[in-house]
This record gives structure tokens, C-alpha cells and sequence, in this order.
């Protein structure tokens, strides 16, 4: 052995492990869940790494994960011939937490176990749930292709710190041995490790396997596979429960919560895949981090390729969760050959079409779910209809806003349920959009449209300037915002109305003559406007001015 070191945790593991322990500890066998998803991900890894580099394999072909218990230690060994890691793998995976956004995450725990514990599963314990049940965790490992000498030992009791040192490891792979606490005694038992695979982990893919019980119930010399072992995907849809459909998920989505729907789906014709996808509930906390990781994962023919293909789904859906099985993709496809290949767009444009199915379902059939759905990702939606202009009629169709016609914050407004209020006469779907909700609900630029009773879209996301320079119309009307150029109310106006404004105009021809000398090259024109019914006057944009939140926004980002 050689190397031995003491190091610290990152100060955030520390704090995530302590408040982990207690919010998680009425869910504490998951950590077998963790565990073993890890292992599938790293004979995942083994074998696509193996792809180019035959020799990683080591002749040891055969990939698995092996649970194993000792009632005399008292310890529970979760083992896998994967790809392992190496010293630094292991120092910078389990040691620190790489994620964009834990220091906001950490500040957001409040002591409460409930709230607690959906946030911290949101935000994905994975290996370190093993100090739930463990106080001592050894860890052993060696990378796949490295020579024995270059095995590592880790060993932490999850108290600040961990040892780690170089040791001779034999075969490839990792090994994760819990000694557990007092008082958990129930997981030195056959059955009850057996019932919780069943439950959690039955879905893996690869077989997970446990020494046969003898007859009083005592583990033996044999091994036996305790799970499936079969791709859940490649089953029919009928043979398959909710609770797989779930358990499958949260391997494959890294998330402690149940997803909000799902499509399971087979092609067959010029191209033969089956794509299953799920919606999440809540949105993880690298949703708008560019390096984020965990999306679709692509299988040939049952045979896992890669983690996260970004060419299977579009940015807007990053959300999506799930699987691509291919049947016509050769094996050794590279990252490269995914950026243009025609089987990948085909798959994509059909994984798009079912997800944008799927979300048209849930509004019609759980108008409830849906809204929740819209909250988590809305924002992300919206940037739906500049990304992807062949579908944009499909997504706007999608969409929620705030609006005049509910008077709340809450976006629940869709563009068909505008176009069913419009009035007679009434040409565009108006919209307006500010900073912040109060400031578009209170704007003087909605005086008039009040007047006629007119609904008017309140857009205040960030995103929303985007979204409105690239959805310029729905179901044929026009989006126009009611900041913006001559203002024509068309036939909303009566024959009064437009007298009484031609009456207006006249007689302030002078006033207006005035303010256009003082204002000088401060505007382009000073109007008399018909906007207004309280406030005495406005300031408008002409109609191809960028609104005035987006040259905010550019001034800001120093343009
Ligand atoms: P996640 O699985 O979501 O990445 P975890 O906390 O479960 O988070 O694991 C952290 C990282 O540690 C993994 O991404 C992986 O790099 C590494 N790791 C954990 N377990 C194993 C294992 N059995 N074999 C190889 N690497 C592992
Ligand atoms: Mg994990």
C-alpha cells in the first residue's frame, strides 16, 4: 500500500451529509437503490468506453453487480466489474459535489424534513446516501485498463473526512463495503435486501446478483441473479406496472420523485426504435447550467452508447428524461457521427413529436398536473418557438401567461383560451411585457384596452422578449404589443370615440408643438394618444424599436 492521505470534505458535503442523514433516514434503504444505480452506470460507462478500446474488458466480459452481506461483520458489500476510477476520479467525484448551484441549494434547507428531503432528492444524493444506514463506508476501486498497483482505498465515516490510499485491487471495478450503524440490523438479511431490489432496481439491465439462501434462510456459497435483468423499454407497454415505469425513472433520471408522465413508444417502418421519455416534476438544479449533465441516454439494440446524447432532444426540452434504443445505428457510433446523422434527427424529430403529444394530454386531461408541469419548465418552453420554427404552432399551443382577463400572477392563460374571448372586431392577440408582473399589470399602455374590455397578455419572464420576436402570430391572428406603433383598435372603436379623438387632437396642436421643441432630439414624435384614460401621458416605442426591456437587457450585458 502506498500514498496514504487524510483529506477534508468540500465544507457543502459536509453540510449536505449531516442534513441528508436526518431528512432521508424514514426512506434509508434507497441507499441500495443509489448504490447499485451506480454500478449500472459504470458497467454502462465499461462498455462504451470497451467500444474503441477492446482491452478495457479485460476479459472479464461479463458485466454485473453483486450485493453481499456478512451478519457477523455486520456489513452489507455492494460490488460492480465496471469501469472503476482512479485516484483523482475518486477524490473528485466523491469528494466534492461539482454541481452548479449548491451553495443556493444548501441555503434553501430550512430544518424541515419533509421540505427538506424533497429538496435534497431533487437535487440528487446519490453515493453519499450510504452514510444514512453506514458509519463507516470503504470504498475500493481500480479503473478498467490500469495496471492492479493503481487500486484506491476509500474510507470515510462521514464526519468531515476521508482517507484515501494506493493499494493493489485485482479486479477492475469498484467495491463499496457499509458497516452499519446499531440498530440496522434489518439489512443483514437475505429477504429483506432481495425485496428492497425487487422493488427499486428490478429494471437494471444487467443482472444483480446475491448468494442463494440456504435452508434456515442463511446466504450460501452459490450466486443467483435476484432481478429481471432485462431492458424495461423492450417490454410491451401492457405488461408493464406504474411502479416500474417509476422505479425505472428514478435510475435513469438520478431523482428521488416520482416523474409527472411518461411516453413509451415503438417505431417500426423506415426506421426501428422505442423511445421511452419521461416529464419530471421538478426541475433539477443545473436546469439552466450550459454543462449540465443527465438527459437521454441512447441504446443500439439494447446495448447502452452514451449518457446525455444532446442530438436526441432540442434545449427547450431539456427536461425530458429517458431512453433512445436504436435498432439501425451501427455499435460503434461516436459523438461525432451523432452531430450529423439522419437516423439521429429522424429519432429526434419523433422523440419531439411524442413529447409534445404527451404535454398536450396532460393539459386536456390533468389540467392540474399540467400547471405544474408549466410552472417547473414554462420557462424554458418559451424558448420553444425560436429553436424549433417547424413545430412552433404545436408549442405555442402549449403555452401559459398571465393575463388582464384573470387579473393573477400565475401564467394559466392559453393563446386559445385569449382567442376564444377575443371581441367582435378585435384583429390581435395584445400582449405587453415589463420586468416584473406588477410593473406590465399596472402599465398606463393597458388603459384603453380596459376601456373596451380588451384582454391583454402580461409577459414579464426574461425569455419572453425572445419568445414574442419569434411567435409573431397564432391560429392566424397576429401578436402585437400594445407598447408598440400607431395603435388601432380597428372596429373596436365607436364613430363617438373616434370623433372626439379627432376633437382631442386639434386643440392640442399647440401644447404638442411645445413639447416637441422642449423634448427636441430627446423623441422621435410627441402624439396626442388615445391610450390613456387616467395617466396624463406615456412613452412608445415605434413599431420596430427593440421594447425597451430588451435594450435594458443589452445595456446590461454591455452591448
Ligand atoms: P450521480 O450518480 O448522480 O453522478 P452519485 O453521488 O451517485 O451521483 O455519484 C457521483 C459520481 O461518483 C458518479 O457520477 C461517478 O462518477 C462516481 N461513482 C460513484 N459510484 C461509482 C461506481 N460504482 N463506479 C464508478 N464510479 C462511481
Ligand atoms: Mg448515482
Amino acid at each position: 500500500a502506498g500514498h496514504k492521505e487524510t483529506l477534508s470534505f468540500q465544507t457543502e458535503v459536509s453540510q449536505l451529509l449531516h442534513l441528508m442523514i436526518h431528512a432521508l433516514y424514514s426512506n434509508k434503504e434507497i441507499f441500495l437503490r443509489e448504490l447499485i444505480s451506480n454500478g449500472a452506470d459504470a458497467c454502462d460507462k465499461l462498455r462504451f468506453e470497451s467500444l474503441s478500446d477492446d482491452a478495457l474488458m479485460e476479459g472479464e466480459g461479463e458485466l454485473a453487480i453483486d450485493v453481499d452481506y456478512d451478519p457477523k461483520a455486520r456489513t452489507v458489500t455492494v460490488r460492480d466489474n465496471g469501469i472503476g476510477m482512479s485516484r483523482e476520479e475518486v477524490i473528485e467525484h466523491i469528494g466534492t459535489i461539482a454541481k452548479s448551484g449548491t451553495k443556493e441549494f444548501l441555503s434553501r434547507l430550512t430544518g424541515d424534513q419533509a421540505k427538506d428531503a424533497h429538496l435534497i432528492g431533487q437535487f440528487g444524493v446519490g453515493f453519499y446516501s450510504a452514510f444514512i444506514v453506514a458509519r463507516r463506508v470503504e470504498l475500493t476501486t481500480r479503473r478498467a485498463g490500469m495496471g492492479p498497483e493503481h487500486g484506491v482505498r476509500w474510507v470515510s465515516e462521514g464526519t468531515g473526512e476521508y482517507s484515501i490510499e494506493t493499494v493493489e485491487v485485482a479486479r477492475r471495478g469498484t467495491e463499496i463495503v457499509l458497516h452499519l450503524k446499531e440498530g440496522e440490523d434489518e439489512f443483514l438479511d437475505g429477504y429483506r435486501l432481495r425485496s428492497i431490489i425487487t422493488r427499486y432496481s428490478d429494471h437494471i439491465p444487467l443482472p444483480i446478483r446475491m448468494r442463494a439462501l440456504g435452508e434456515k434462510g442463511e446466504p450460501g456459497e452459490e450466486w443467483e441473479t435476484v432481478n429481471r435483468a432485462s431492458a424495461l423499454w423492450t417490454r410491451p407497454r401492457s405488461e408493464i406496472t406504474d411502479d416500474e415505469y417509476k422505479a425505472f425513472y428514478k435510475h435513469v433520471a438520478h431523482d428521488f420523485e416520482d416523474p409527472l408522465a411518461w411516453t413509451h413508444n415503438r417505431v417500426e417502418g423506415r426506421q426501428e426504435y422505442t423511445t421511452l421519455l419521461y416529464i419530471p416534476k421538478r426541475p433539477p438544479f443545473d436546469l439552466w447550467d450550459r454543462d449540465r449533465r443527465h438527459g437521454i441516454k441512447l441504446y443500439v439494440r439494447r446495448v447502452f452508447i452514451m449518457d446525455d446524447a444532446e442530438q436526441l432532444m432540442p434545449a427547450y426540452l431539456r427536461f425530458v428524461r429517458g431512453v433512445v434504443d436504436s435498432n439501425d445505428l451501427p455499435l460503434n457510433i461516436s459523438r461525432e457521427i451523432l452531430q450529423s446523422n439522419r437516423l439521429i434527427d429522424g429519432m429526434r424529430a419523433g422523440g419531439v413529436k411524442k413529447v409534445l403529444g404527451l404535454l398536450e394530454d396532460m393539459a386536456k386531461d390533468r389540467p392540474e398536473d399540467y400547471q405544474a408541469f408549466w410552472s417547473a419548465f414554462g420557462q424554458v418552453m418559451k424558448e420553444g418557438p425560436a429553436e424549433d420554427y417547424g413545430n412552433r404552432e404545436q408549442i405555442a399551443g402549449l403555452l401559459r401567461f398571465a393575463s388582464t382577463h384573470t387579473g393573477e400572477a400565475t401564467q394559466n392563460v392559453s393563446l386559445a383560451d385569449y382567442v376564444s374571448r377575443m371581441k367582435d372586431g378585435q384583429k390581435a392577440i395584445y400582449y405587453i411585457t415589463a420586468d416584473s408582473h406588477a410593473a406590465a399589470a399596472h402599465s398606463p399602455h393597458l388603459e384603453v384596452f380596459r376601456k373596451h374590455g380588451v384582454e391583454v397578455l402580461l409577459l414579464s419572464d426574461r425569455v419572453d422578449e425572445w419568445l414574442v420576436t419569434h411567435l409573431t402570430e397564432f391560429d392566424g391572428k397576429p401578436l402585437k404589443s400594445v407598447a408598440k406603433g400607431a395603435l388601432d383598435l380597428g372596429e373596436l372603436e365607436t364613430e363617438e370615440e373616434k370623433q372626439a379623438a379627432k376633437a382631442a387632437e386639434d386643440e392640442s396642436k399647440e401644447v404638442i408643438e411645445r413639447l416637441k421643441k422642449a423634448l427636441g432630439e430627446k423623441v422621435e414624435d410627441v402624439r396626442v394618444s388615445h391610450r390613456l384614460t387616467d395617466s396624463p401621458a406615456c412613452i412608445v416605442l415605434s413599431e420596430h424599436d427593440m421594447a425597451l426591456y430588451m435594450q435594458q437587457l443589452l445595456r446590461q450585458a454591455g452591448q
